[in-house]
């Protein structure tokens, strides 16, 4: 999904919501794995000073991880395009429960949900999208998506933590971290 499609058609976003929704409420079933524990407890034995990550599920936080910078955001935070304000997804959840009464139980009989909370579901007729309540501005989950880029200030605490850290230990595959450590040099590796 690319911010342009979220903020300019109304149906992409309803379609978004209303599979979101129906995924919200299985994702906290999702836990940590012995990838995330093992850096939890390197952190806690002093090894790591801090957690760079792409992902938007807060299973670093989950499984002990302190020192977390959310490169991407995270879905547990909602933010008004309009005004700024940020609430938690929990929060909306209720929101969106009771504008769509019902939405889940009609729809919930062959779900398939994915770990971003994305449920594939037939149809999203009907579905009612929240809004912010201060100032009617769309909400949108505090994510970075294609064609947004990752706020200069986290960057910057990004930067500062590769910086005053001995070592950067790349766990996985990933584009922004390897361009991290490039524009940081060689010597950080
Ligand atoms: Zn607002």
């Amino acid at each position: 999904m690319t911010f342009q499609q979220f903020v300019g058609d109304a149906a992409y976003r309803r379609t978004y919501w209303a599979r979101n929704h129906v995924g919200w409420r299985h994702v906290h079933r999702t836990r940590p794995n012995d990838g995330h524990l093992a850096l939890a407890r390197m952190e806690a034995a002093g090894a790591v000073v801090g957690v760079l990550t792409q992902n938007v599920d807060r299973l670093h936080q989950a499984a002990g991880s302190r020192a977390v910078i959310d490169l991407h955001g995270t879905y547990a935070r909602v933010l008004c395009l309009g005004c700024g304000m940020v609430i938690s997804r929990d929060e909306l959840a209720v929101r969106l429960e009771a504008l769509n009464p019902g939405f889940v139980e009609a729809v919930v009989a062959d779900v398939e949900i994915a770990p971003d909370a994305d449920a594939v579901i037939a149809s999203t007729e009907g579905f009612t999208v929240a809004d912010c309540e201060a100032c009617g501005g769309l909400l949108k989950p505090d994510i970075v998506y294609f064609g947004e880029n990752v706020p200069p200030a986290r960057v910057a605490r990004a930067m500062a933590l590769v910086d005053g850290a001995d070592a950067l230990l790349d766990a996985g595959t990933s584009p922004t971290l390897t361009a991290l450590a490039e524009a940081l040099g060689d010597t950080h590796r």
